[in-house]
């Protein structure tokens, strides 16, 4: 098996990422983002819960957060690899995710961080709202609430990855099939297995 974390922040192309592997390798691609959005338009009361947090731009409780994605691995037992994209976003969801892995006798494999610049991100942001359809995308105080969110939450999470020699850095402001490229480098054969 093989685990990925794509990780950084938000409008930093993880989904179009996680496009190319899922083609690539046919991983499963879990997104916590998608599934509360998801959760939202079927009205769940999940879904409910977590827009109070996602319209402000700040993060859904851990516990509901965690609950969700364990069911979804839980779901998907003799996958070939998984893809994370925006899970984990908090030290807490990195040690759950750690024994998640554990009790599937599997580890994560990498994380490779999108670095882009904060200006290039609420431009790409407001740039997708007309398409993305998503509220949390329109507003310009929302997008600097879910970066400033990330910096101070989820960055964290790199340096507990990076002290497992797992961590790799990519420049998420290149063009999409550049940063395919170097994930492509990172990923490597490994993924095969
Ligand atoms: P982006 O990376 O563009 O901010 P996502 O689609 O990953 O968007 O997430 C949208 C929102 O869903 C987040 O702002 C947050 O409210 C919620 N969310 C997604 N993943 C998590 C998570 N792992 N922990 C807590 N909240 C999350």
């Amino acid at each position: 098996m093989y685990n990925l974390i794509l990780f950084g922040p938000p409008g930093s192309g993880k989904g179009t990422q996680a496009d190319f592997l899922v083609k690539q390798h046919g991983f499963l691609h879990i997104s916590t983002g998608d599934m509360f959005r998801e959760e939202l338009s079927r009205r769940t009361p999940l879904g409910q819960e977590a827009r109070k947090y996602m319209d402000r731009g700040d993060l859904v409780p851990d516990e509901v957060t965690i609950a969700m994605l364990r069911k979804r691995v839980e779901q998907h037992p003799d996958v070939a690899g998984i893809i994370f994209d925006g899970f984990p976003r908090t030290d807490p969801q990195a040690a759950e995710l750690n024994d998640m892995m554990e009790e599937k006798q599997a580890s994560i494999n990498a994380l490779v961080l999108l670095d882009v610049d904060v200006d290039t991100i609420v431009q790409r942001i407001l740039g997708r709202a007309a398409t993305s359809g998503r509220a949390d995308d329109a507003k310009e105080d929302v997008i600097r609430t879910r970066y400033e969110n990330f910096i101070n939450y989820t960055a964290p999470v790199f340096d507990f990855y990076d002290q497992l020699g797992l961590a790799h850095r990519v420049n998420g402001a290149q063009s999409p099939s550049e940063v395919a490229a170097a994930i492509a480098n990172i990923v490597g054969p490994a993924a095969q297995d």
